[in-house]
């Protein structure tokens, strides 16, 4: 969980800046200005909402990643977290693969490499 604070708090940032520029456009737009200048200014209030949305699509990913960690696999599926080693809950195979997901992520995703079913997530290592 501590891995992914940092990238919380850069959305939470988002999201002040965001709901920020929403404000102050709507305020510019609606008391401040005339003519263009009124229009650019709650022009800006619609891209704002975009941006908001973007870090809203970014938290949920965030979350995902999170909640869907190795401790929350051995709990859902204790008959494939062994002494052993990890097996697939689908097809039990025991050839589990990783895969950095990038996009500033800093994640790993762990699938099945015989069914390709996505079993869990990591932080990726040396960071
Ligand atoms: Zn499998």
């Amino acid at each position: 969980m501590e891995h992914y604070k940092s990238q919380m708090i850069n959305v939470r940032i988002q999201q002040c800046i965001g709901i920020a520029l929403i404000l102050a456009g709507a305020y510019a737009g609606l008391f401040e200005l005339k003519g263009n200048d009124r229009f650019f200014a709650l022009v800006l209030p619609l891209f704002s909402i975009g941006f908001l949305g973007q870090a809203h699509s970014i938290q949920k990913r965030i979350e995902h990643y999170a909640t869907n960690n190795y401790t929350k696999y051995a709990k859902d599926h204790p008959a494939h977290v062994t002494e052993r080693g990890v097996t697939c809950f689908q097809c039990k195979s025991p050839k589990i693969h990783t895969k950095n997901l990038m996009q500033g992520s800093f994640t790993r995703e762990h699938h099945c490499g015989q069914c390709g079913t996505t079993l869990y997530y990591s932080p990726e290592q040396n960071r």
